[in-house]
């Protein structure tokens, strides 16, 4: 069975191509600019390239493009080929796990576009234009939720009124579920054992922690929406939320446009002006104070929970660092793994810096193993696409 994994923004498309009897990545590709006159579409497959310059008014002419390209090139023998398109798809009230998509999934993705703002309304709109447009190609959503129902009851419910939760869904949800789903059954395949405790680092723009046992979830720094636990590039992370009455007075803007700040203006953003850890870890070589503050901000928000997983698991076996950050930044590395050596995290510096890929880089000491690890979410959507569809036959 071949799976196109589709990453969807308002005005972006591009996927993964796989080929599932031996998880294998076909093609590789996308749609940029989608809307305007010259939309920038690309294709690899086979180790080339090609790149056109159209005109795709939407993400259904898109994707048609897309199909057309590969099945030119071989990778498919024809669109109906494919088995079906999965998505990473974010949050939807009352749903999670892996789903086929149909009005009632985009209707509770639709009820949380306010908790999801960056995600959930253009996927909605892109997947139901692809519902009307492509309706012989199955839809699937593998909601970045579903890696964490298995968290129980304590690290679950924030404490406010029951009804809340029952009515709402006001809880901690989780998210970045592809990834640490990822890590784990990666973890266990490289140690040889089921039975680890994990703490999952996904540290990138957005980022989370996860505290993984035996191969689930039992707690994630992300809670009701994607905008809290550790601060993101641009939104704010944890927060005090009596905070807004203030912040409404002292400004004079409304709910509306504190809760845009929030999720757009906050952060790493926030804190320091750069949305880019890069330009952060630049300016904070040069002593600028906000860079050199966001720095600390985030590792201690990054120690804050490691330090409560390591309580909630009673220890751990690996530490996972993944992400744009956590697979790159020695420095983030470095701050999160200071001084931890009483908790048996040790890291070899000389390793640190020298991380590649899947590296290990803890001291011959350290009895947690560290690691740094290329995430894949795409593959794990493609895994969940494939069994939801295996068991509907
Ligand atoms: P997303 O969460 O959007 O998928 P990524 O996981 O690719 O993003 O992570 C993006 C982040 O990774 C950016 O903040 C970027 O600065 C950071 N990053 C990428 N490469 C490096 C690097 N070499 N050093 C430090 N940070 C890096």
């Amino acid at each position: 069975m071949k799976i196109l994994v589709a990453n969807l923004g308002s005005t972006s498309f591009k996927y993964r191509l796989y080929d599932m009897e031996e998880e294998r990545l076909i093609a590789k590709g996308g749609v940029e600019r989608i809307g305007s006159s010259e939309s920038k579409a690309f294709v690899e497959s086979s180790g080339t390239r090609q790149d056109l310059t159209i005109q795709a008014k939407d993400h259904a002419v898109a994707v048609r493009l897309c199909l057309q390209q590969l099945t030119e090139r071989g990778c498919l023998v024809n669109a109906a080929e494919l088995g079906a398109i999965g998505f990473k798809a974010v949050h939807a009230k009352g749903v999670s796990g892996v789903q086929r998509v149909d009005d009632g999934v985009l209707a509770a993705m639709e009820a949380y576009n306010s908790v999801a703002p960056a995600h959930n309304p253009p996927y909605v709109a892109a997947m139901r234009l692809l519902a009307r447009e492509l309706p012989e190609i199955p839809l699937v959503a593998a909601f970045e939720t579903g890696f964490h129902q298995t968290i129980p009851a304590v690290d679950r419910y924030y404490a406010v009124p029951r009804e809340w939760a029952n009515n709402y869904g006001v809880m901690r949800h989780g998210f970045h579920g592809a990834s640490h789903r990822y890590i784990a059954t990666r973890t266990a395949e490289l140690l040889g054992r089921n039975d680890l405790r994990i703490i999952s680092c996904h540290l990138g723009g957005s980022s989370s922690l996860c505290a993984i046992h035996s191969g689930k979830s039992i707690a994630c720094s992300l809670g009701m929406s994607p905008q809290s636990g550790l601060p993101h590039n641009n939104r704010v992370g944890d927060f005090d939320v009596f905070a807004l009455p203030a912040v409404m007075e002292g400004t004079g803007k409304n709910l509306d446009q504190i809760l845009d700040e929030l999720a757009n203006k906050s952060g790493l953003l926030g804190l320091s002006g750069f949305n880019d850890l890069r330009d952060i870890e630049q300016a904070a070589a040069k002593n600028d104070v906000n860079a050199l503050l966001a720095l600390d901000v985030f590792i201690g928000s990054v120690r804050h929970y490691l330090g409560a997983y390591l309580v909630a698991m009673a220890g751990a076996e690996v530490l996972v660092f993944t992400g744009g950050i956590g697979e790159n930044s020695v420095r983030m590395r470095e701050g999160v793994c200071a001084n931890l050596s009483w908790f048996g995290i040790e890291l070899d510096p000389m390793k640190n810096v020298a991380a590649k890929g899947e590296s290990t880089i803890h001291s011959a000491a350290s009895r947690v193993q560290i690691w740094t690890m290329p995430t894949n979410e795409e593959i794990v959507v493609a895994r969940q696409s494939r069994d939801l569809l295996a068991g509907a036959k």
